[in-house]
């Protein structure tokens, strides 16, 4: 039923818990699984003199967290590929599943923001509103 799933990280424990049910649908599907994280926008740092140096930061921190979702799935036989790219992060998972043609989402119905009393963060609810496949968000 799916052979391509994304799962969408953002370091939170929400996403952890997420992260599990993705490597357990790509186990029992046999589907590839493809880990996408969006780091912060970086137009807001233009005409900064070193902003190379603070794209280059923001970048690693988001390669960090894609390195921890990637330590956390630990041994599998699932094929397992990495997509770091720019935010906005609801329009950048959105492009991914697009552009890789996957055929499920999975992700955290929070994440890092965590205001309390939400029920939804505003990242799983624009994708979920704008996704071109099934959406599964783990509370
Ligand atoms: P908000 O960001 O609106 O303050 P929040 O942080 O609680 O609220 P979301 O950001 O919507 O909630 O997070 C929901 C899920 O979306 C996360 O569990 C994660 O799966 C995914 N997600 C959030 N941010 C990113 C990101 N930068 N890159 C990839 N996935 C993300
Ligand atoms: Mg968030």
């Amino acid at each position: 039923m799916f052979s391509h799933i994304l799962i969408a990280v953002d370091g939170s424990t929400h996403s952890d818990e997420a992260l599990v049910y993705a490597r357990g649908m790509a186990e029992n599907f046999g589907a590839r699984l493809m880990l996408v994280h969006a780091y912060p926008q970086t137009s807001d740092l233009l005409g900064y003199e070193d902003f190379e140096r603070l794209v280059s930061r923001r970048q690693a921190a988001g390669q960090e967290v894609i390195d921890a979702a990637r330590h956390q799935l630990g041994d599998t036989a699932t094929d397992i590929h990495e997509n770091l790219l720019e935010g906005p992060e609801a329009e950048a998972i959105l492009a991914a599943a697009e552009t890789h043609g996957v055929d499920l989402i999975v992700m955290g119905t929070r994440g890092r923001g965590s205001i309390e009393g939400l029920l939804f963060g505003s990242v799983s609810r624009k994708v979920t509103h704008l996704a071109p496949c099934p959406v599964l968000l783990i509370r």
